[in-house]
């Protein structure tokens, strides 16, 4: 079973008396540990549909599967549930706390468990995965932006996701720390059987992905199943 299976995904918006039709009725799907990439001019329905497989929106018609569970039947309470069990986002814009440090920062989504040593520990791991160990106790100023990325990654990890969401990663990045923060994302994919899928305006990321989802006029032109996954990532 797929970790998301999408059929016949309407997403309307009703805006002055009109209506306009974001996501055209698509059907898609996301593997575990799949790096899957979301491509398309601006206004094709990219941030929509991360936003519908991030549980931050639903669909107007069609059903989403998430672990095989229908979540267009949920409330909006066991959405935010599943969310915090399931989801992790990263954006454009790292959106992290300026007066906490960058191993507080990772704590952030775990804070709820009521296990601080653990929580602790976690984000110690993490940062020292994504090779920042010798930058716990700074905080983001004192971060370059591609080191702030990184702490937005480890905290994106800290509640062990599933599915690991990123809209535009690499927009406010250099190329050669676009690299870095992809390559990042590939080995999060094989090493811990998360799925990734990052929206993106930057033809490299394509280079990184295992499979490019292209969206036109809300439409799925190419890609839409991991059939299409070229899968030579791990090659
Ligand atoms: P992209 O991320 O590819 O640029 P979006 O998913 O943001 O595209 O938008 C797809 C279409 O839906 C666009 O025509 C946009 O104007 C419209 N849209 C997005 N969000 C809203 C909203 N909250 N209300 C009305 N229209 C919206
Ligand atoms: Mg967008």
């Amino acid at each position: 079973m797929s970790l998301v299976t999408g059929t016949d995904v309407v997403k309307e918006y009703e805006t002055g008396g009109e209506t306009v039709r974001a996501l055209a009725g698509i059907d898609f799907e996301v593997e575990r540990g799949e790096f899957v990439s979301i491509v398309g001019p601006s206004g094709s329905g990219k941030s929509t549909l991360l936003n519908i497989l991030g549980l931050l929106d639903v669909p107007t018609r069609g059903t989403v599967l998430l672990d095989g569970e229908d979540v267009s039947t949920l409330t909006t309470a066991e959405r935010t549930d599943r969310r915090s069990e399931t989801i992790g986002f990263v954006f454009q814009s790292f959106f992290l706390v300026p007066t906490l440090t960058a191993r507080e920062n990772v704590e952030v989504p775990r804070l709820l468990a009521g296990e601080p040593k653990e929580t602790t520990r976690r984000a110690t791991e993490l940062l020292e995965r994504v090779g920042l160990g010798d930058r716990l106790d700074h905080y983001p100023d004192e971060l370059s932006g591609g080191q702030k990325q990184r702490v937005a990654i480890a905290r994106s990890l800290v509640n062990q996701p599933d599915l690991l969401l990123a809209d535009e990663p690499t927009g406010n990045l250099d190329r050669d720390t676009g690299d870095v923060i992809l390559d990042e994302f590939g080995q999060i994919c094989e090493d811990d059987d998360v799925a990734v899928v990052t929206v993106t305006h930057d033809d490299y990321v394509a280079d990184y992905a295992d499979r490019v989802v292209e969206l036109i006029d809300g439409s799925i032109v190419s890609g839409a199943d991991a059939e299409h996954s070229r899968g030579d990532r791990r090659a």
